[in-house]
């Protein structure tokens, strides 16, 4: 299994893309940077796309790549939960934002919603695919995912403490998760459902006590204007629990 992070931040700029990842050119997890990020050919070897949440750093790009698969008269598989569904039917692919994508063309609509339940497997070509909720602000699941060779990756999309239950339905080869920002923003962090470095250590500390191992960690969906301060302090969380925990950047490539 191939991941590329597309979009490691939760602000964009010239330099920083939102959210998404990219697994084997086919298998994309957030849309934050999908038409930002891959040419028109990439695009439609897309075979689908998971969602997270609603939030609009990680379904930006979702009206824009419909457009250029109605335009290819092709379409796109979408899963999530359905709260996602609702927010993306009622407020953005609403006929007056952009186009009903979720409903048009009749009979053959360009994007194929699939309601995804949480703790529930689905095959979704060819890979294994687990919901597991986690801490946020709006619902939130995070993904599974197992290759076809049995590799397994978990993204938690974005959360904040208290993942110890979404660890127990999970055993990833990869970690990849959140920091929005640094140390000193905690009780941010913890309002809004996201992570620091120091609330990281802790939930990975439960991770290695519940499972008995601690996976590789990338973190992403950094602050770009906090990043030098979050990578100092995830330095120091790396070292104490002597294990590998890098920050993910736009073009990082992941090898399972
Ligand atoms: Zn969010
Ligand atoms: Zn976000």
């Amino acid at each position: 299994m191939n991941i590329q992070v597309l979009g490691a931040h939760n602000c964009e700029s010239q330099n920083s893309r939102l959210i998404s990842l990219l697994i084997d050119d086919t298998l994309a997890i957030d849309a934050g940077s999908l038409t930002s990020s891959l040419s028109f050919s990439a695009q439609q070897r897309l075979k689908a796309i998971l969602l997270t949440h609603q939030h609009y750093d990680h379904i930006r790009d979702v009206p824009t790549i419909a457009m250029n698969f109605a335009l290819n008269g092709s379409t796109i598989n979408i899963y999530s939960i359905q709260p996602v569904y609702d927010a993306l039917a009622t407020h953005l692919l609403n006929g007056k934002l952009y186009p009903k994508f979720l409903e048009q063309p009749q009979g053959n609509p360009t994007i194929k919603f699939t309601i995804v339940e949480p703790y529930q497997t689905e095959q979704i070509e060819g890979y294994n695919i687990l919901a597991v909720p986690v801490n946020h602000s709006d619902p939130t699941v995070g993904y599974q995912v197992t290759s076809p060779d049995g590799k397994i990756a978990f993204y938690t999309g974005d959360a904040g403490p208290g993942l110890a239950k979404c660890w127990g339905h999970v055993s990833p080869q990869l970690l990849i998760t959140e920091v929005t920002a640094p140390n000193r923003y905690k009780e941010f962090a913890k309002e809004k459902g996201h992570l620091t470095p120091s609330l990281l250590k802790a939930e990975l500390t439960i991770f290695r006590e519940l499972k008995g191992y601690l996976p590789p960690v990338v973190v992403v969906h950094m602050n770009p204007r906090l990043e030098k301060e979050i990578e100092a302090e995830i330095a120091t969380v790396a070292k104490a629990l002597n294990n590998s925990i890098n920050l993910g950047y736009e073009g990082m490539q992941l090898h399972l």
